[in-house]
């Protein structure tokens, strides 16, 4: 229901929570995050209020040498309005792919979750929820394999974006979809069809979000994004393509008026 990524310089999980917060209005029965570390990727999601999600969060031990979850500068969040599988922690989103390093978050549904979902069972994948989104994250993890063999010159971020467009390509419905990489700091990938998704253009740092409202006390300078597109954001970068690939644009807009 609420999608909010952001990438940039600052620590991410309290800017990702703030916009989870300045989008509650719009309804939700679960809410969940991803933050990309060293070299890994931590993720809570739980059912209920966003303070359900906060109190779990307190809880871990995020900030320890290791992981350097707590200085991430990569997040993703989620705040769900369930349409399959129903309000659980285990159905909250992010969903993450069999090996654990790609994490996706969706608005929408993915019509034809049934085919893909059975496609992915036959190869021995055994889904950790009964949503219709989690297909997209194995499908995730088995387009970056197959981008990282047949197109070795993109780099992490690149390929992540190719891995996206490939994963479209198989999606009936209407999504909105963010995906990040534990082996890809500073990227986040994002697609859209039949569902809202806007840039935030910052300085040294941009965001996503299913709404400006959710990102406005950081810019006011936003790009919408146009149906079938994908956009990958890095620190310093906005790159828009179509699902072939093709370079695309958005609709680019200042946001005038007071948060
Ligand atoms: N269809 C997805 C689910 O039920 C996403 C729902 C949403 O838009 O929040 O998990």
């Amino acid at each position: 229901c609420g999608i909010v990524g952001y990438v940039g310089a600052r620590p991410a999980l309290g800017i990702v929570l703030d916009g989870l917060r300045r989008l509650e209005y719009r309804g939700y029965d679960s809410a969940g995050v991803a933050v990309v570390g060293a070299d890994c990727l931590l993720t809570e999601k739980r059912a209920g209020k966003l303070a359900n999600l906060e109190k779990a969060l307190a809880e871990l031990p995020i900030d320890t040498a290791e992981t350097h979850i707590g200085t991430g500068t990569t997040a993703i969040g989620h705040t769900r309005w369930a349409t399959h599988g129903g309000p659980t922690d285990r159905n909250a989103h992010p969903h993450l792919s069999r090996n654990g390093r790609v994490a996706v978050i969706h608005n929408g549904i993915i019509e034809n979750f049934a085919v893909l979902r059975a496609e992915l069972e036959a190869t021995g994948i055994e889904f950790a929820s009964d949503t219709d989104t989690e297909c997209a994250a194995h499908l995730m993890e088995i387009a970056l394999a197959a981008v990282h063999l047949e197109q070795p010159h993109l780099d992490g971020p690149q390929a992540m974006a190719e891995a996206m467009r490939r994963v479209c390509r198989r999606l009936e419905g209407a999504f909105t979809l963010l995906a990040t990489d534990a082996g890809t700091p500073g990227a986040v990938v994002a697609a859209r069809r039949n569902s809202p998704l806007v840039v935030g253009r910052g300085v040294d740092e941009n965001f996503l979000a299913s709404d400006v409202s959710a990102f406005i006390e950081h810019t006011r300078e936003a790009i919408e994004l146009g149906q079938d597109q994908v956009v990958l954001i890095t620190p310093e970068a906005i790159e828009i393509t179509d699902f072939a690939g093709a370079p695309a644009a958005g609709r680019d807009f200042h946001i005038d008026w007071d948060a």
